[in-house]
């Protein structure tokens, strides 16, 4: 019987298992996870479920992959990978033999240079665990220090002033969200932090990180000291590639992937976080995305190719972030734009629609109050799927419907 197997136990590999079985696929599953839990989806860790129980939502309930006959090993890394003898060997001392191959590893959060590791007052936001102990110093009378305007550090930032505890943002360029989010729409948003009581800085140079007596102390270049009971390092994600690097794949800025998400390795597969993958929308540019919706769709697209169906990857990037009520959503990839329009929909709630020098969409930023930018970015993305060149009076014309544009 065919043996599939699948590292990293996140949203692609739990969603790519899940598809093998809705496309027929009868021989063996096993998904293999590095953390303790059943498959969880990340995003509600920086938003409603840290403000809450900060219980794992799980992707599916644990007693699911029993009834789809998917072997769940929880707690268990693979630590070796023999491409030639398609086989993987595990922390617990396992082998598995595979016919097929997912790498759907993920990312790290990034580490502040020089601080120490593994600290109950230096923290990251990867995972479950690192949520509790985050939430447990969100609260009235604490202080928590921000490292990085990311959509993470933001996220956390707006959570902790709704439960009450201070904030201080420290973000090192001239504003927050400098990658892959317009000035307009980065401005809002920190003004809004602003409002809610965040003391937001930017251009601000850390000279070192540290912990002395229960407390993180963040020491800035103009010799400023800054203590809280927490200091969230917010400064971005490495993709988890040792496992393919040390087994000779290909690597560039992620596990490298054709655009059938094929690894350099015959019978394995990358997907998600973890891979860089070619994207034809963008003239074939390599890009690795970090969004739930990609995690899902690539998921779902590798266990179709592992199956034979040699799809390519047509998706158009996706990502959304809740900062108190506001939703930012973004589709596209904004870079190589000329020319941002803008749409306004009311009081706080606009559109960017990002052209490049041929005319042609190729992005589209929205905030607004919680789905109000959803229909018209959905649109927006179809736009850009179809590689439209849309009339720029049309796009920034309130009245006019982005569908009509769609059928013209
Ligand atoms: C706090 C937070 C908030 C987010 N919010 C949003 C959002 O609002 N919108 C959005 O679009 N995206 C958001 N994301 C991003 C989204 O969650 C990720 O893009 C998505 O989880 C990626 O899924 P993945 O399966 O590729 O990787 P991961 O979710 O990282 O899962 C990979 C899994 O593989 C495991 N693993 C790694 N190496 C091994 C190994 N050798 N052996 C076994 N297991 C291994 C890891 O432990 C991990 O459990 C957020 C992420 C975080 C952390």
């Amino acid at each position: 019987m065919a043996h599939f197997v699948i590292l990293g136990a996140g949203e692609c590999g739990a969603r790519a298992a899940f598809a093998l079985r809705e496309k027929g696929f009868d021989g063996e599953i096993t998904l293999v996870g590095s953390e303790p839990h059943a498959p969880y989806e990340r995003p509600p860790l920086s938003k409603a479920g840290l403000a809450g129980n900060v219980d794992p939502k799980f992707i599916a309930a644990p007693q699911t992959y029993e009834a789809g006959n998917i072997r769940l090993m929880t707690g268990v890394t693979a630590t070796g990978l023999d491409a030639a003898a398609h086989a993987v060997t595990l922390s617990d001392g396992d082998r598995l033999s595979y016919d097929q191959l997912l790498l759907a590893t993920g990312a790290s959060a990034r580490a502040f240079p020089n601080a120490p590791g593994d600290s109950r007052h230096i923290r990251s936001l990867r995972t479950h665990h690192d949520a509790v102990t985050l939430r447990a110093v969100l609260q009235p009378g604490k202080r928590l220090a921000v490292i990085g305007g990311g959509f993470i550090g933001l996220e956390v930032a707006a959570t902790a002033r709704r439960l009450g505890a201070d904030v201080v943002l420290l973000e090192g360029l001239e504003r927050v969200l400098k990658r892959g989010v317009p000035e307009d729409v980065a401005h809002l948003v920190a003004e809004r932090h602003r409002a809610e009581g965040v003391d937001l800085r930017c251009g601000v140079s850390i000279e070192s990180l540290t912990e002395r007596d229960g407390k993180a102390v963040i020491r800035l270049s103009n010799d400023e000291v800054i203590e809280a009971d927490l200091a969230l390092v917010g400064i971005g994600a490495r993709p988890n590639t040792e496992l393919a690097d040390a087994a000779g794949l290909a690597i560039d800025n992620g596990i490298a992937v054709d655009d059938r998400l094929r690894t350099s390795a015959a019978d394995i597969f990358a997907a998600g976080d973890c891979c860089s993958f070619p994207l034809a929308i963008y003239g074939g540019r390599r890009v690795r995305l970090e969004s739930w919706r990609n995690a899902q769709e690539q998921g779902t697209l590798a266990a179709a190719n592992m199956l034979g169906a040699d799809e390519p990857v047509s998706a158009v990037p996706w990502f959304w972030s809740d900062q108190y009520e506001m939703t930012l959503q973004i589709t596209g990839l904004a870079d190589g734009a000329v020319a941002h329009l803008r749409r306004d929909l009311g009081e706080g709630v606009f559109i960017l629609f990002h052209l490049d020098a041929e005319g042609r969409l190729i992005a589209a930023s929205g905030i607004g109050p919680g789905n109000t930018v959803a229909r018209d970015i959905r649109l927006a993305e179809m736009l850009i799927a179809a590689r439209a060149h849309p009339d720029p009076a049309a796009l920034t014309a309130r009245n006019v419907k982005l569908k009509t544009l769609l059928a013209a």
